[in-house]
């Protein structure tokens, strides 16, 4: 036995670099031969401590039961329940060039809790399959799992070859059929191993059971696996994690997620959008550093004190996440009640913790045959593609551009209902006029809740639609329908309709064109302090006289937008909702009570 595995425990690292590590996950459906595989491994590769696999065998023997390779993965598991270990959940064993990490024992019950929150990252995949069994929903369940969360080496093991009296047509019908459903998920395995782990085939040693076949063993093709690029080369990410206060300084911590930052920097904190630049890089001696990178944890000082908290995420101005009020979620459900439409979990998403509501579940996806179904609910052990309406706004990343960032997960209390992966497909970035923000926003701590703060808040800034067309011409109808789907999507939106205010605010007004004047303006200060207060503002009035409108525009012009709704004389005619253009032609009253010019004649 190697001394210097003997050594250690089969739970410890046997390096300290990190680059001579890679972590593994193993999959497979319960009794395939997982634990079976692990005790193969420990043991092949002389990673258990000394004595442990004699130990076994002699109490399997006084017993009088057969041994079992998974007994070692037990009687670790025991070690590491009294505490003789330290580590509960991974295992590790030697290769040739690096150690191995497994980052879960096999039947580990947060084994997929921890697959989706990331908090353990797998390089690599060992997928197991029972060559016996065939290919189970459970086995196209895990490799979809996988997909999902972007484990792209894959090695998927054929095991129990010695059952199926290594019978090579056996394996590649298993092999064919469950190559098929993996390529039907974009997945392509390095290798498709045939083993068997209780009789040592194809694992460390090739065995003499299989000589028609030619690839890789298990432990060849790990050692192809190759480790995941640190992210130095990523756009920065830099998730808060804390704010401290020292002195007179104030020290914003966390973890880089990807990228590099330098002191000078110019940096851009979402989701309050302000920039500010990088004072200094704060270390714990007297070194002086000026630049930092993916995987370091640091903390840093700005040049302005701007109130920055938890759950921001500073990035450079270029490649800024969005901004997004909705986002569409892939996710895997835990929870032991189901996901229901309508409901509000907390969602994860790197420090930041969000309220978001289920606003529509797109489908339930059957891992099976990859099938969409519509459903009310998502249940336990479920993956569904979810849209999210998120309470404020969230910096958020796709997952296939940032794979560190663009994930979450739903928790309650301490429990994880759930997670998965974030994509940003239609969504529509929310972040105000990128970094244009005003000078007077940037220093101290605004005391007043300025436009910008509200738009945090309500997830979106206020904003007029000022609706014109001819009387008939659908301004209403249009108002209406789009309040109703921006309401849907959880906008703040209200329709400002001229009836309603003339029986309240404006009911000592007539319709003569100096009564109509003071309606429009009336009405265009009532709309600019709905946008001032972060409301999507929809007015439909026929506003025939340009100085009206250039003066509603005048109370807020950066938020007014003039929609022209364009239909022809003869379609508004027939339509002739109010009568009006009856009193026209009867000549009761004038044409300017009809139209409104193009509004290009104003803007
Ligand atoms: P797990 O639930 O995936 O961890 O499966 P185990 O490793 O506990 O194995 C389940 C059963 O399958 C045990 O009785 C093992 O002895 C048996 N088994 C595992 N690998 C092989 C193999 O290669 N050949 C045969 N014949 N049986 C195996």
């Amino acid at each position: 036995m190697n001394t210097t595995a003997a050594l250690k425990t089969a739970a410890e690292p046997m390096t300290e670099r990190a680059e001579d590590q890679l972590r593994i996950v193993i999959v497979g459906h319960v009794d395939h031969g997982k634990s079976t595989l692990v005790g193969r491994l420990l043991h092949d590769t002389d990673s258990l401590p000394e004595g442990k696999f004699e130990q076994i065998e002699q109490s399997c023997k006084r017993r009088g039961m057969p041994f079992e390779w998974s007994f070692l993965l037990d009687a670790l598991q025991a070690e590491r329940d009294q505490g003789v270990t330290i580590d509960t959940t991974q295992i590790w064993f030697k290769g040739e060039t690096r150690d191995y990490c497994i980052i879960d024992a096999p039947g580990h019950r947060e084994f997929l809790k921890n697959m989706i929150t990331g908090a353990a990252m797998s390089e690599a995949a060992l997928l197991l399959i029972d060559v016996d069994e065939g290919v189970k929903e459970q086995s196209k369940r895990h490799g979809y799992l996988l997909h999902l969360l972007g484990v792209r080496q894959v090695a998927v093991l054929m095991n129990k070859m010695d059952k199926a009296g290594y019978d090579e047509a056996r394996f590649e019908q298993v092999k064919e059929e469950y190559k098929a459903y993996l390529a039907s998920i974009g997945v392509e395995p390095i290798a498709m191993i045939p083993i068997s782990a209780r009789e040592g085939d194809m694992i460390v040693e090739r065995g003499d059971n299989m000589p028609w076949y030619t690839g890789p063993s298990v432990m060849q093709a790990l050692e192809h696996f190759a480790p995941l690029p640190q992210p130095v080369d990523q756009p920065l990410r830099f998730p808060v994690q804390d704010v401290y206060k020292f002195d007179d300084r104030r020290i914003i911590a966390g973890r880089i997620e990807s990228g590099s930052l330098k002191v000078g920097d110019t940096i851009l904190i979402s989701p309050s959008n302000h920039t500010v630049r990088i004072h200094s890089i704060e270390t714990l001696g007297d070194e002086v550093k000026t630049e930092a990178h993916a995987g370091e944890s640091v903390g840093i000082t700005l040049e302005d004190q701007l109130f920055l908290e938890r759950g921001n995420i500073i990035s450079h101005v270029e490649n800024a996440p969005v901004l997004a009020k909705q986002i569409t979620a892939r996710l895997f459900w835990l929870g032991h009640e189901p996901l229901k439409e309508g409901a509000r979990y907390k969602l994860k998403i790197n420090t930041s913790e969000l309220m978001a509501e289920v606003t529509k579940i797109e489908k339930v996806i059957d891992t099976d045959n990859l099938d969409g179904a519509k459903q009310q609910t998502v249940e336990r052990n479920q993956v569904a593609e979810v849209l999210f309406t998120i309470r404020g706004l969230a910096a958020v990343d796709d997952y296939a551009d940032q794979s560190r960032t663009g994930r979450f997960v739903i928790i309650d209390g301490y429990d994880i209902m759930g997670g998965g992966i974030i994509s940003l497909d239609g969504v529509i970035n929310q972040r105000v006029s990128s970094t244009n923000v005003k000078s007077s926003n940037i220093h101290g701590v605004d005391l007043q809740i300025d436009m910008d703060q509200r738009a945090v808040m309500n997830g979106h800034t206020g904003g007029i639609l000022w609706f014109t067309g001819l009387s008939g011409s659908g301004k209403s109808t249009l108002a209406l329908e789009l309040q109703k789907r921006l309401f849907q999507k959880g906008y703040m939106v209200y329709v400002l309709d001229g009836d309603n205010v003339r029986q309240g605010l404006n009911n000592d007004l007539g319709f003569s064109p100096e009564d109509r004047t003071e309606n429009i303006r009336r009405v265009g200060e009532v709309a600019a302090l709905f946008a001032d207060a972060g409301v999507i503002v929809i007015t439909a009035f026929i506003s025939p006289y340009n100085e009206d409108r250039k003066r509603a525009r005048s109370a807020n012009p950066e938020y007014f937008h003039n929609v022209y709704i364009r239909a022809d004389v003869e379609t508004c005619e027939k339509r002739d909702v109010k009568g009006l253009y009856k009193k026209a032609r009867e000549g009761k009253i004038s044409e300017s009570n009809l139209v409104t010019a193009h509004p290009t004649s104003t803007t």
